[in-house]
């Protein structure tokens, strides 16, 4: 039947769960996402630029140490880098002595014209490198680092590492006039701090998950509580807009709407095409008036209740029955034709009537009026349907009440024989 849209499934707190749920994740991988890019660009930012100091310190270093190896001055007294082929040997001892503990695996010394006048590796000295463009900016006074990943390298010892990260920075060399020289070319092996660096940026990104997945589980956990609560709120309002608080049958409004629903036109095409048709039946207590009077309105309550179960109890599936006014009833009988409508009304009735209501010791009879008519296909609306089962009730109550009368479209009303 048709529902008040205000408690439709597509309001329902089940729904704006789920809905929570998908923006929990969507958010939750976003941040993720952005922060573990974030996170890692700032980690290799860092280590490029501790790395490169540390090049830049070495390089100043070995300068200090080995000033009288490197530089010697030219023709015009100024400090040119040089290395003497007696100073050598003893030059390249010293200098894997120093650099192995740094982790510096590679070096290289070039004269401002490119060329290769120290290496630890000695097959690359005497070699010209001058369309490096980095080894040009050195040349030039400025400093460059790049993180490059290598599946092998040979360190100063001549053992081979795997998978390694390493940063090579090009400084340049100044004499004591601070002319440029010449430039190093410093291979620098960061894996191990790379990865520590990583396993940081991971457990960062493991401490944030768990921040996230706490901080919406605990609001999925409050919203999930609330929307029970707003659940039953709903169900209770529901009801109390649906149906009648003393029969807890469909209240009048209910009816009526489920009444317009059966009597909207694709719902008549429908009927149409089975060649079915709706029927109703209005339904009043006799002489209710009498029993408020006698035995008081608690009495009459129950008297009200009890009618209402026993025409509930010979209803099929699919009829619809509303309390439609203090002791009237509506009963909504879909695919009923006239004869159909009236037999039931006919066996409520009588069940009605052979219901006996024990009130102070004593059994009081209750009968019931009861209308019928049905729908007709040159009807739009429902509303001349309810007039004749109301006409149709009207006649049965002045006919002697206790009884199903009917009318047909455009008919007088006359009395049901429930013998024929
Ligand atoms: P008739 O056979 O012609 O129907 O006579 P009646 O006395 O039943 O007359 P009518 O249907 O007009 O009476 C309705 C009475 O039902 C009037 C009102 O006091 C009583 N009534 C309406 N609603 C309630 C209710 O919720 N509880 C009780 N106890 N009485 C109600
Ligand atoms: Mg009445
Ligand atoms: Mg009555």
């Amino acid at each position: 039947m048709a529902d008040i849209s205000v408690f439709s499934a597509q309001n329902s707190p089940a729904k704006l769960l789920k809905l929570l749920l998908i923006v929990a994740l969507f958010f939750s991988i976003t941040i993720l996402g952005l922060s573990s890019y974030a996170i890692t660009a700032i980690y290799s930012k860092q280590v490029l630029q501790d790395t490169e100091t540390n090049a830049i310190k070495t390089s100043l270093s070995v300068l200090a140490l080995e000033k009288d190896n490197f530089l010697h001055p030219d023709a015009d007294g100024n400090e040119q880098l040089q290395i003497y082929p007696e100073d050598f040997q003893a030059l390249d001892a010293k200098m894997r002595a120093l650099f192995a503990p740094l982790d510096i695996v590679k070096i290289k010394i070039f004269s401002t014209q490119g060329e290769v006048l120290y290496s630890t590796d000695h097959s690359i000295i005497g070699k010209k490198d001058k369309e490096n463009l980095r080894l040009k900016a050195a040349l030039a006074g400025g400093t460059d680092s790049k993180l490059k990943s290598k599946d092998e390298f040979t360190d100063l010892q001549g053992e081979k590492r795997f998978a390694v990260d390493v940063v090579e920075s090009y400084v340049p060399i100044h004499n004591s006039l601070g002319m440029i020289v010449g430039a190093f070319e410093i291979y620098q092996d960061i894996t191990a701090s790379n990865s520590r660096s990583h396993q940081g940026a991971m457990n960062l990104l493991i401490s944030l998950a768990l921040i996230l997945v706490v901080a919406f589980g605990l609001s999925f956990l409050v919203v999930k509580i609330a929307a029970k609560e707003l659940t039953k709120i709903q169900h209770k309002l529901h009801d109390m807009a649906t149906l009648d608080s003393l029969t807890g049958l469909y209240n009048r409004a209910m009816i009526l709407e489920a009444l317009e629903h059966e009597s909207i036109p694709e719902q008549r095409a429908v009927e149409e095409a089975t060649h079915s048709t709706f029927s109703l039946v209005m339904i009043d207590i006799d002489h209710f008036k009498s029993v408020n009077d006698v035995y008081g309105h608690l009495v009459g309550d129950r008297v009200i209740v009890k009618v209402a179960n026993s025409i509930s109890k010979a209803l099929r599936d699919g009829d619809r029955i509303g309390r439609y006014g203090g002791e009237e009833f509506l009963l909504l009988l879909p695919a009923t034709d006239l004869n159909g409508a009236c037999s039931l009304a006919e066996r409520i009735r009588q069940r009605v009537e052979e219901t006996l209501i024990e009130i102070d010791q004593h059994e009081l009879s209750i009968t019931i009026s009861l209308g019928v008519a049905t729908s007709n296909a040159t009807e739009s609306t429902y509303k001349s349907v309810l007039q004749r089962a109301d006409d149709a009730l009207y006649a049965a109550k002045q006919e002697g009440r206790n009884r199903v009368n009917y009318r047909e479209f455009e008919q007088q009303a006359f009395q049901f024989d429930a013998e024929q």
